[in-house]
């Protein structure tokens, strides 16, 4: 078995969709990046290859790279699956710092949207909450950051 961390933080600017496991959640300011910027994702895929030791998520998928100007973070996710073929995820447990919106409604289309692209069990996968009450640029409201950490085994 292997475990890997993965993190990541996003600025949250007006004219933005704010998207995270895929899903977009209806708020006034969304995440500013190459991608559609969801950070969620960005974290479980460097998480997945921190495990793998196969690198991270720039050398993959660098931001000076127009292919991913604006793509769906959940292709990247698609992507790095076939990068770790040979490996089952055990599980994922990723904390999520946000202000606003309000999350936790859709934390369970989250976990199914990234299971179903994982091809794992949406119980495998926590998704959790947490806000800086006000401090730092997180708590802010100007920033969205998140950390995730992934167990998998190679496949005999
Ligand atoms: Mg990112």
């Amino acid at each position: 078995m292997r475990i890997g961390i993965g993190y990541d933080i996003h600025r949250l600017v007006e004219g933005r969709e704010f998207v995270l496991g895929g899903i977009i959640i209806p708020s006034r300011k969304g995440m500013l990046g190459h991608s559609d910027g969801d950070p969620l994702i960005h974290s479980i895929i460097d998480a997945i290859l921190g495990a793998t030791s196969l690198g991270n998520i720039g050398i993959y998928f660098p931001d000076t790279d127009p292919k991913y100007k604006n793509i769906k973070s959940t292709e990247l996710l698609k992507e790095t699956m076939k990068i770790i073929k040979g490996y089952k995820i055990i599980n994922i447990d990723s904390v999520v710092i946000c202000e606003e919106p309000k999350l936790t409604d859709f934390v369970e289309r989250m976990k199914e949207n990234l299971g179903k692209i994982m091809g794992i069990s949406k119980n495998l996968i926590s998704v959790k909450p947490k806000r800086k009450e006000g401090l730092d640029s997180t708590g802010r409201n100007e920033s969205v950051e998140v950390i995730s950490v992934c167990l998998l085994e190679e496949e005999k």
